[in-house]
């Protein structure tokens, strides 16, 4: 396992993410939002960075990657939201790749007429993207290597690893 950033440089890079999300959202009713189950320690993390008062809420995301000729499904769970009527809404994830996952929530959560969504993930495999989504608070732009820890898994494991680094 190859380290890409440390446990010190995310902690970095997450402060600074949080302190610009705390003056962009001073004066109006915010809810961060995090993509289960990856996001769940840099959500934790970055909560507790941003210096605005906020609500918080959770929704769940999983691609089940099918053969080569089946496309693959993405599967939203939606149900466990709190009320996001008229608030701002902060859409977190781990990992922006094709930028399915967060185009399809995006679309979803505007039904739950907040005042606006917007998205932040750690990181961000540019070359890969394919939606016209652009996410408003990025960590980190990586290359196309497949990424684990800090919520980050494979095939279940690795998750609790405080760093990031590059299966291989
Ligand atoms: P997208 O819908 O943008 O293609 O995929 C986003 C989701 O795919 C992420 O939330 C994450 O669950 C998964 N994913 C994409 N790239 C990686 C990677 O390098 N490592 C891990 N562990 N998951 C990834
Ligand atoms: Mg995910």
């Amino acid at each position: 396992m190859q380290t890409l950033f440390t446990a010190r440089e995310i902690a970095e890079r997450v402060q600074r993410l949080g302190d610009e999300i705390s003056r962009d959202f001073q004066d109006s009713p915010l809810t961060v939002i995090g993509v289960l189950h990856g996001s769940v320690v840099f959500v934790a993390d970055l909560m507790r960075a941003i210096a605005t008062p906020h609500q918080l809420g959770f929704v769940t995301a999983s691609s089940y990657r099918g053969t080569a000729t089946a496309p693959e499904e993405l599967r939203l769970d939606l149900d466990s939201l709190p009320d996001l009527a008229g608030r701002n809404v902060l859409l977190v994830d781990d990992i922006l790749d094709t930028g399915r996952t967060l185009s399809a929530l995006t679309v979803r959560l505007a039904e739950c007429e907040p005042r606006a969504v917007r998205t932040a993930v750690l990181l961000w495999k540019k070359e890969r993207t394919e939606t016209v989504i652009m996410p408003d608070y990025v960590g980190f732009e990586i290359p196309n290597r497949f990424v684990v820890g800090y919520g980050l898994d494979f095939n279940g494991d690795y998750r609790h690893l405080p760093y990031i680094g590059v299966l291989d």
